[in-house]
């Protein structure tokens, strides 16, 4: 997936093997990549939005803590200044490209668990959460973190009506300074008998101290995903869409997919290319994370982005990606999961596939599969979610495949 509209503003590959590629020298890759950033080029930097009611101005693509370090020094460049998980980070691993700016250059992301279990499991704890921040913030040295962020969300807006942890933790570091502001990642909860993302988003932004949301969204989503975008920009609520880049990874990969996408009417496009312009474009989402393993697929998303509409190219090249999903790609939507009698977390297991197929990491995707309460070998194979798969997935096949891969 070659980006073949890199202008004279643009970092050149071989600027960045010249300057980062030092691993083999034990020289500091990020500061060493950070000096020479500077004098190779100037780069083109990446729009700026307003994240809702947390005031801040933060990149329309932000960078995430599990990126590649390699790229982190091209990424702070272009102007990403948002990064999310940052607590992965401590004093000393933390990018030289990230902290030798001033402290409010930067906005830095905490993302906050439950406890005594996973995102299903694990409960609410005020004392614990307070604890971790605090001790995250005294880890990394960096004063504060910028956005407290509660990881995997509520499990039902009953919940985010009845338990206060969540918010009483956060009041308590903020007044210390140690945050902030204060969003959530929120994921659907049917399987569980709690509710859909949308529904918990919608209800966070009338009801509590919550400035920002992240979720699932890509192209093709349901209407409930763009009436949240569209409420969140009028009520001045952040919004970061997550696991955007649904099939990109395996049709990358995939050389039919690759032969078609030849024909004149794509030129100059590809479906990740055109998925960024397409976030892009949608004056009512904040900004996207994407994860990003190498310099090429950094480079072309940051020059996407900054191209932000589309042609009739990227058009049909999302059309293409979208056909190809069909029956193949699991969107995220979670519509199955409520029909399923085994309770089982079909979403997440398709998440895990995406983890492989997608991201092309299978360790992360097997470790993930590995804490599942209900693998996928516990389907009875009764059919019953199938009629609801809008992506047309033989959910009974596609779980034995992702077992087979993950299990
Ligand atoms: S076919 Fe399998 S996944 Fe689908 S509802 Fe039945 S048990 Fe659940
Ligand atoms: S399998 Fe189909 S219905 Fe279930 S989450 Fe994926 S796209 Fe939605």
């Amino acid at each position: 997936m070659k980006d073949h509209r890199k202008d004279k503003t643009e970092f050149t590959r071989r600027d960045f093997i010249r300057v980062g590629a030092t691993g083999a020298t034990g020289v500091a890759l990020a500061s060493l990549g950070a000096l020479n950033v500077a004098a190779a080029a100037p780069v083109a930097k990446l729009p700026r939005r307003r994240y809702g009611r947390t005031g801040l101005e933060i990149s329309a693509l932000v960078g995430a803590a599990d990126w590649n370090p390699d790229v982190i020094p091209l990424a702070v460049e272009a102007g990403v200044n948002y990064w999310h998980k940052a607590q992965r980070w401590s004093a000393e691993s933390m990018p030289e490209a990230i902290k030798r700016q001033p402290r409010e250059a930067y906005h830095l992301e905490i993302t906050v668990d439950r406890v005594g279990g996973d995102h299903m499991h694990g409960h609410i704890d005020e004392e614990q959460h307070y604890q971790f921040v605090k001790q995250a913030v005294a880890r990394s040295a960096v004063g504060y973190f910028d956005v407290f962020k509660f990881h995997f969300g509520y499990h039902s807006v009953q919940e985010a009506k009845t338990e206060p942890g969540v918010v009483r933790a956060f009041d308590r570091l903020k007044k210390e300074g140690l945050v902030k502001h204060l969003a959530l990642s929120q994921h659907h909860y049917n399987n569980i008998g709690g509710d859909m993302a949308y529904d918990i988003i919608t209800y966070l932004m009338d009801h509590s101290p919550f400035e920002a949301a992240q979720f699932f969204y890509t192209y093709g989503d349901k209407h409930e995903l763009e009436d949240v975008l569209a409420l969140a920009k009028k009520n001045d609520f952040g919004t970061i869409a997550m696991k955007t880049m649904g099939g990109v990874g395996r049709a990358a990969t995939d050389k039919k997919f690759q032969a078609l996408l030849a024909e004149p009417r794509f030129k100059g496009s590809s479906p990740g290319t055109a998925m960024v312009k397409w976030l892009m474009a949608n004056p009512n989402l904040t900004a996207a994370v994407i994860a990003t393993s190498n310099f090429d697929q950094l480079q072309e998303n940051l020059a996407a982005a900054r191209q932000g509409s589309m042609g009739s190219n990227d058009r049909h090249a999302l059309g293409l990606l979208a056909a190809y999903n069909k029956g193949l790609t699991c969107l995220l939507c979670a519509d199955c999961v409520s029909h399923c009698p085994e309770h089982l977390a079909i979403a997440d297991i398709l998440r895990y596939e995406r983890y492989a197929l997608d991201y092309h990491d299978l360790s992360r995707a097997r470790a993930e599969y590995k804490t599942l309460t209900k693998d996928g070998t516990a389907c009875i194979a009764c059919g019953d979610c199938l009629p609801a798969c809008q992506a047309d997935i033989n959910i009974v096949a596609k779980l034995k495949e992702v077992h087979r891969l993950l299990g």
